[in-house]
């Protein structure tokens, strides 16, 4: 399962600004992995380089030195929707009445078929299959005369998820949806100001973490400071995945730090599903804190059974079947000697589609593990994300198909267990209704229900939800 991007922006007058995105974007590496990019100015021009690949690969010191300024954004992009190809690695850039404009985008807009459809009668052309592209054209096609009034009729219009950074030759923008689904927050560098989809990018960089920007924020950064401008947020949803698996855990989101959500999790885990076992260990690394939180309520040792090869990136680069069947290989090896003849308790962050989890609990077997328990810090994924997630079809999740029992015997385990909704809420210790579930629920935040409905009947029988544009 992946999640989309990573952005990051920064207004830092005297300061390298594309250096410290280069590094910003370093510490985002885990939300995307397919292509990065950097938007620069300089008061006067935008410098853009994009490339495919990691950080560390899409940029040289040569490049990093053409992209001049006081203003950058950054991307890290993870090709959820529109597909894999240069053309949309992001930042992008679009030209209005008011400039040149560069734009950063993190989630999924569920509308995005329909203002496309109207964008282009009016008009504009597209170069990307990305809906990035089209929320980049909706602000420049508003007749509003600044850029805040014409993002605040983008955001009147567009439906879905959007955390954005957005660049013009004097000014940084950064605009969270109304419903908060992805996070965005604010910090200070030098004299200067810094945005980042997580927190962690800020300690990275030497940055000060100030606040998050709130659901419905713009939050606009030029040489007079920082101005705050609100949308009016309705129903919030922030996304409970960012706190299951996709955000670092040295991350802080609504004032709680990930790592200690996620030993929450494992400790809540124990507490619902307890089992007799000799050792429990957590899958590297999104459920090593899960698993330590286990072992700290049941009092079973914690071990690492399976240890993880770093350098083959943080799932699979290419989202297609074989090379899954080839990832799991490439990503494990099981440490023999501490798990043989053992009773193992296997904390994991999710089950999607159930093709991963029988080759891991495969593989401990054969490493003679005598049992193995498996314990997961989700529950039940029965529905797709629209938002932004690359999870699967509805077809292709196995919590929709197949009850509890018999996805335990689908994938080999002695036992299974799911976290209750209730128990993840509790280990996040925030309030239920701040959060999508959706996945879970099937509840997806009201404002987006109907065109939910209609890409579920579009998305069913065609397979994955990575055609329908987005970033
Ligand atoms: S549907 Fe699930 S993965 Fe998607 S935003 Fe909601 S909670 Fe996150």
């Amino acid at each position: 399962m992946h999640e989309s991007c990573g952005v990051f922006g920064i207004y830092a007058p005297g300061v390298d600004v594309a250096r410290i995105t280069f590094f910003g974007l370093y510490a985002l590496q885990h939300r995307g992995q397919e292509s990065a990019g950097i938007a620069t100015s300089d008061g006067k021009k935008i410098y853009l380089h994009t490339s495919m690949g990691l950080v560390s690969q899409a940029f040289t010191e040569e490049q990093l030195a053409q992209l001049h300024g006081h203003i950058a954004i950054g991307h890290t992009r993870y090709s959820t929707t529109g597909s894999s190809r240069a053309c949309n690695a992001q930042p992008i850039l679009v030209e209005g009445n008011s400039g040149t404009m560069g734009l950063a985008h993190n989630g999924n807009i569920v509308n995005s078929k329909f203002l496309m459809e109207e964008l282009t009668q009016q008009g504009f052309s597209f170069s990307t299959t990305t809906d990035s592209e089209i929320i980049a054209n909706l602000i420049i096609s508003s007749t509003e005369r600044n850029h805040v009034d014409k993002i605040r009729y983008a955001m009147r219009r567009l439906k879905g998820a959007y955390s954005l950074v957005i660049l013009t030759k004097d000014k940084l923008v950064a605009v969270r949806d109304p419903m908060g689904v992805r996070p965005l927050c604010l910090g200070t560098i030098d004299g200067g100001w810094v945005v980042a989809s997580e927190s962690c990018a800020l300690g990275h960089v030497g940055a000060q973490f100030i606040r998050e920007i709130e659901p419905g924020e713009i939050v606009v950064i030029n040489k007079n400071g920082v101005r705050s401008f609100t949308e009016e947020s309705t129903r919030k949803a922030l996304c409970i995945f960012e706190y299951i698996y996709f955000a670092r855990p040295d991350s802080v989101i609504q004032g709680k730090l990930l790592y200690s959500a996620r030993q929450a999790m494992g400790k809540i885990l124990a507490r619902e599903h307890p089992v007799e076992a000799d050792l429990v260990m957590g899958v590297p690394d999104s459920a090593t804190a899960a698993g330590i939180g286990y072992s700290v309520a049941s009092g079973i040792p914690y071990c690492e059974g399976l240890i993880k090869n770093r350098y083959v990136g943080r799932t699979f680069i290419e989202p297609d079947q074989r090379l899954r069947d080839l990832g799991v290989k490439l990503k494990f090896n099981p440490l023999a000697e501490t798990i043989r003849g053992k009773r193992l308790i296997v904390v994991d962050d999710s089950i999607v589609r159930g093709t991963t989890t029988p080759k891991v609990v495969a593989m401990l077997r054969k490493a003679g593990a005598k049992e193995v328990h498996l314990r997961i810090c989700s529950p039940p994924i029965r529905h797709p994300c629209f938002f932004g997630v690359d999870m699967a079809t509805r077809w292709e999740l196995i919590a929709a198909q197949k009850t509890i029992p018999e996805i335990r015997d689908a994938i080999g385990a002695d036992s299974l267990g799911y976290i209750s909704i209730d128990g993840l809420i509790e280990s996040v210790g925030l309030p239920k209704d701040i959060f999508c579930l959706a996945c879970f629920t099937g509840d997806y935040p009201v404002e987006v229900q109907l065109e939910m409905d209609k890409l579920a009947l579009e998305a069913i029988p065609s397979g994955s939800l990575s055609e329908l544009g987005g970033s």
